[in-house]
């Protein structure tokens, strides 16, 4: 530990589950320990739900429903608006907070905080926007009487890569629409979602409207309430291997589904890119959250004609940046999350070497305790290295070339994942014509950064189903009925 204001964010953080209103202890007083990634060292100790905590977070989720589903929805946008004005408040412990638990540079935390509370205030502005539809039935007589309803109890699980926003993105709509939620964070990152708990009680969250399971052992604990039918939606961001695994469960009952999975976005710059603004756009798509990102930039395809200038010019600023710890002054780029995410950089950096790709800048592990990886740029990276289809989730940019357009299109495509791609031209209509021809549900145009709590973020392919933000956010939450009027002559 490194100060007393660690220390003390860290004391402040509640450390049960979150069941029906109450911190509690796991049934079987079982806890498990979070680290700091860039040190090793035990941070806190958390309850560790088991199977019957999570069946008790489900009933209290279900027994809650009905009267947070009959509150005004004035009142629950105000909850709402007060737990976005607390995060602010709270911005600095809960920036500090992130970066103890999951690395990322103390800059970026803040960001995250401002990101994730925007989801509240975006969802709070929502909540008292849920219409309906009135219609005459085209033969006339009949009336269509269209209302739109809670979904029910939800069941969210979320990643460790951004342990806030990944939460307030689905804890926003599914309040707003009236739906009750328990919700599983990743066990490298409990601390985030168990200050957001607090801070949303706070605010006047009712008992049991929301849940949160600290687990270990996820599978044990979430298979049984997705398979107990009284949740009526699973919304899960991760990896897509465990969202398909998910989504068989949630066949059983047949339960709404929303699914933000893996990416392998390919960043294009074609030769008529303003190549500075493609480094600030590669910079940020590339190396926000040291590039444990589903939207970050994956593969690098340049035109021939300007691929030296470009990989130089990024390989410079990379080389720049400063690696440490999240906390200490000016640096930029953290540890990854843990030994594993560590050792599938370092992988996957040697099988691209073992093709014949060149290593221009970082690619040495560092030694010493963390998880460091520097940021690192490979050029004449084959089409067959396992960098052009797997996530690397680390500060690696693999760098090919391409001659035309097609060629750069077919490359990018090349993919079963469609979350995001990027573009960068200063031509209208090959702008506009490439992103209609990527397959992926956002496209980013000279610009390096797509998230936005007012635009609907999702993908397509194995990159996912359904959105979350934008106007289209609050629908994933609820369902709608038609009511058939009779007797009107
Ligand atoms: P992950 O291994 O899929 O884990 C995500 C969450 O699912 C964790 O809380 C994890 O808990 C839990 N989990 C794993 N297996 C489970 C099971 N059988 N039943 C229930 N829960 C289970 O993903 P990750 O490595 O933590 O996160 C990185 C991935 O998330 C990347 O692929 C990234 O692209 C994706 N992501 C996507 C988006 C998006 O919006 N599209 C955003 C952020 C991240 P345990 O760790 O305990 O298993």
């Amino acid at each position: 530990m490194n100060s007393d204001l660690e220390r003390k964010v860290l004391d402040a953080v509640p450390t049960g589950l979150l069941i029906g209103g109450e911190w509690r202890q796991a049934a079987s007083g079982a806890t498990t320990k979070v680290e700091d990634p860039s040190t090793g060292e035990v941070l806190a100790e958390v309850a560790d739900a088991a199977p019957e905590d999570g069946m008790a977070a489900l009933t209290a989720a279900h027994e809650a429903q009905a009267a947070w589903a009959a509150t005004a929805p004035r009142e629950r946008s105000d909850v709402l608006r007060r737990a976005y004005q607390a995060m602010l408040a709270q911005q600095e412990d809960l920036a500090l907070l992130m970066t103890l638990e999951m690395g990322k540079p103390l800059a970026e935390s803040r960001g995250e905080v401002a990101y994730a509370a925007e989801f509240l205030r975006w969802f709070s502005e929502e909540a008292v926007r849920i219409d309906g539809g009135f219609a005459t039935a085209p033969a006339g007589g009949s009336r269509f009487l269209v209302m739109k309803q809670p979904v029910g109890p939800c069941l969210f699980i979320t990643p460790w890569n951004f342990p806030l926003a990944m939460g307030a993105r689905k804890i926003g709509p599914a309040l707003a629409a009236g739906c009750t939620v328990v919700i599983k964070p990743a066990p490298q990152t409990p601390l985030s979602m168990l200050a957001l708990g607090r801070i949303l009680l706070d605010a006047g969250v009712p008992a049991g409207v929301l849940n949160i399971l600290n687990a270990t052992d996820a599978q044990g604990v979430m298979e049984p309430i997705i398979r107990d039918g009284r949740a009526r939606k699973l919304s899960f961001t991760g990896s897509t291997g465990v969202g398909k695994i998910l989504l068989e469960q949630c066949a059983e009952k047949v339960l709404r589904t929303s699914l933000e999975l893996g990416g392998n976005a390919s960043f294009l710059v074609f030769d008529d890119a303003d190549l500075d603004k493609a480094v600030e756009g590669a910079m940020l798509a590339k190396m926000r959250n040291m590039g444990e990102a589903c939207t970050a930039a994956n593969r690098f395809y340049v035109h021939r004609s300007v691929a030296d200038a470009f990989a130089g010019k990024l390989a410079e600023r990379m080389g720049a940046l400063k690696v440490g710890r999240g906390t200490e002054d000016g640096v930029q780029v953290g540890p990854l999350v843990d030994a594993k995410g560590l050792g599938k950089v370092v992988d996957l950096v040697g099988d691209a070497v073992s093709h014949g790709a060149r290593i221009t800048v970082g690619g040495e592990k560092a030694d010493g305790p963390g998880y460091f990886y520097p940021p690192t740029v490979l050029v004449d990276v084959p089409q067959n290295s396992r960098l052009n289809h797997e996530e690397v989730f680390g500060p690696v940019a693999p760098i090919s070339v391409f001659d035309t357009e097609d060629e750069a299109l077919a490359a990018a495509n090349a993919t079963e994942f469609g979350l995001v791609n990027y573009v960068f031209t200063e031509n209208l209509n090959r702008a506009l014509r490439v992103a209609e021809k990527l397959e992926s549900g956002m496209v980013g145009l000279n610009t390096g950064l797509v998230s936005n709590p007012a635009a609907p973020f999702g993908g397509i392919k194995e990159s996912g189903l359904g959105r979350e933000g934008g106007t289209v956010g609050i629908e994933e939450f609820l369902e709608i009925k038609y009511v058939a009027i009779g007797g009107l002559g």
